[in-house]
């Protein structure tokens, strides 16, 4: 039997990271064993329907690298992917039930609802539920005469199909992650499976879906454990041999204390979904690992082992990769510690990675964007090979600026200022113009050319590299911090790296 498992969100509003794991623990499990993953939109409650949602979806997965072998957009020997599509399927499963004597017409009004569990409240039950004790008092197809049934059926008034949950049964399930779980049928209510206006539950509908949809193996997060002996029932119920289960162990904030929510990105400073979400109802946005200048690789490397361990300490890893690696039984059961600076250290190693040319295409590319600057790509490369080492992001690479302009870096530069102020020696001048007049009679040198250059001029005046390299850094870059001056210079070429030589004396001289 071949491996199908799905992701089944419901367009409820931006996938938080969570989800997006969800779906790649799916899609590793799929492409683990050649199998397919599938993605399936659970809209059956339209009061949740958020508008843009699923697109979001559809544009997050995509941008990870998951994308579906069948969905909505994809299409699919079991489709439609959208339940709001297949609502006309659902009845003849919930008469099914019914006819089996596994589910029932239940005609209860909110007001009868509402005092059955005043009643039982004031008795002293706890947690009041529409279950195997209570059915019994209320009014369903259980309680009332055939006759009647049909009369109210006929009569058009409102009802639901609630799951006839056996009153003594251990409902046990092996979950890959968990273990056996075990719970008793006491502790499960008649859960509403369907009701008068056509619409099936979330509980029918997945039921019902993953069966057709031939889904193997029910792969989701923590949060759906609680429903999952429900689930149990239903396939018995059914008579469906039922796929396996494997509930994710929760994401938790960095402190480990809770489930991580977006509030805590918000407060903290970093993104919990892919991409940045508007909310259509507030206008609230949310920032996206994508706008904040992560790589999909480096993301979804990190959200891998949010719960997973490859074994080893094994930690850089492409798709392909942790297919290779990947198993249900490496993943944790207890949650999993969301780490912020853990994932820019991994955005940092991926972008090291990158070939000069692809990261020098990028930053051209935010150069113009951000700074109107223009660049050819053997000059954006060239620098980018200077600046990756000390960037997490491309925009890091930002303050590479000088290596893409002309001129002095000092007019308005204040911080460059106040160095200059401190480390400004009179006695450095006679050397740095020595040094200047060498660099004007060089074409095209190398880096180490202007090293030997320089530490030549430097003995010949008797002066170190710290009483000079500070003001050479000042003079042609502005900053105290970036890559090694004589790989910039070479990069700059002599006559601007001169240029900018001679403006930082003339500067420093004007103060005396
Ligand atoms: N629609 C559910 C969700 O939003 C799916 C749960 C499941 O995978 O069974 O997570």
């Amino acid at each position: 039997m071949s491996v199908r498992v799905r992701f089944a969100p419901s367009p409820t509003g931006p996938l938080h990271m969570g989800g997006v794991r969800t779906a790649l623990y799916n899609y590793l499990l799929a492409r683990k064993h050649g199998g397919q993953f599938l993605l399936r939109i659970e809209d059956t409650d339209q009061q949740r329907f958020v508008p843009g949602a699923e697109e979001y979806i559809r544009e997050a997965l995509d941008w990870c690298g998951l994308t579906p072998d069948e969905s909505p957009w994809a299409g699919g020997p079991d489709g439609p992917y959208r339940q709001s599509e297949r609502k006309a399927m659902y009845r003849q499963y919930a008469e099914q039930l019914i006819a089996a004597d596994k589910a029932y017409y239940a005609f209860d009004t909110p007001e009868e609802l509402e005092a059955m569990r005043a009643r039982l409240l004031a008795a002293g039950v706890a947690a009041p539920a529409y279950n195997a004790v209570t059915r019994e008092h209320m009014k369903n197809s259980l309680t009332l005469s055939t006759d009647e049934v049909k009369a109210r059926l006929a009569g058009g008034e409102p009802y639901v199909v609630r799951l006839k949950v056996p009153r003594h049964q251990e409902v046990r399930f092996e979950d890959l992650i968990r273990g056996w779980v075990v719970v008793h049928s006491a502790h499960i209510d008649d859960k509403v499976l369907f009701k008068s206006d056509g619409m099936p539950t979330y509980h029918l509908a997945n039921i019902v879906d993953d069966r057709l949809m031939r889904i193997t193996h029910v792969v989701r997060g923590e949060e759906w454990l609680p429903s999952a002996p429900l689930h149990v029932l239903l396939y018995e119920a059914f008579g469906w041999e039922r796929p396996a289960f494997a509930h994710l162990p929760l994401i938790l904030k960095p402190d480990g204390n809770g489930k991580l929510s977006k509030r805590d990105g918000d407060r903290l400073g970093f993104p919990v979904f892919p991409l940045d979400w508007t909310d259509p109802a507030t206008g609230e946005r949310s920032s996206g690992y994508r706008e904040r200048g992560y790589s999909p690789e480096a993301f979804v490397n990190m959200l891998a082992l949010l719960g997973w361990n490859p074994g080893g300490d094994r930690e850089l890893m492409s798709l392909a990769e942790m297919t290779e690696l990947f198993a249900l039984d490496r993943v944790h059961k207890g949650g999993a510690r969301f780490d912020p600076e853990k994932t820019r250290w991994f955005n940092q190693q991926y972008l090291r990675r990158e070939p000069d040319a692809v990261l020098g295409e990028q930053l051209r590319a935010r150069l113009k964007t951000v700074k109107g600057i223009d660049s050819t790509p053997e000059r954006a490369a060239r620098a980018a090979a200077l600046l990756k080492d000390r960037a997490t992001f491309v925009d890091d690479m930002l303050e590479g600026l000088y290596l893409f302009t002309t001129g002095s870096p000092l007019p308005g530069n204040a911080e460059a200022e106040a160095e200059l102020r401190k480390r400004w020696r009179p006695e450095a001048a006679p050397a740095l113009e020595a040094y200047t007049a060498r660099l004007e009679g060089m074409d095209r040198p190398a880096a180490a050319e202007l090293e030997t250059a320089f530490n030549e001029v430097l003995a010949a005046h008797g002066l170190k590299v710290g009483q000079v390299m500070p003001l050479y850094r000042l003079f042609v870059a502005g900053r105290m911090q970036g890559p090694g001056m004589f790989d910039v210079s070479a990069l700059l070429g002599t006559q601007e790296v001169a240029a900018r030589l001679r403006a930082g004396m003339e500067h420093c001289r004007a103060w005396a």
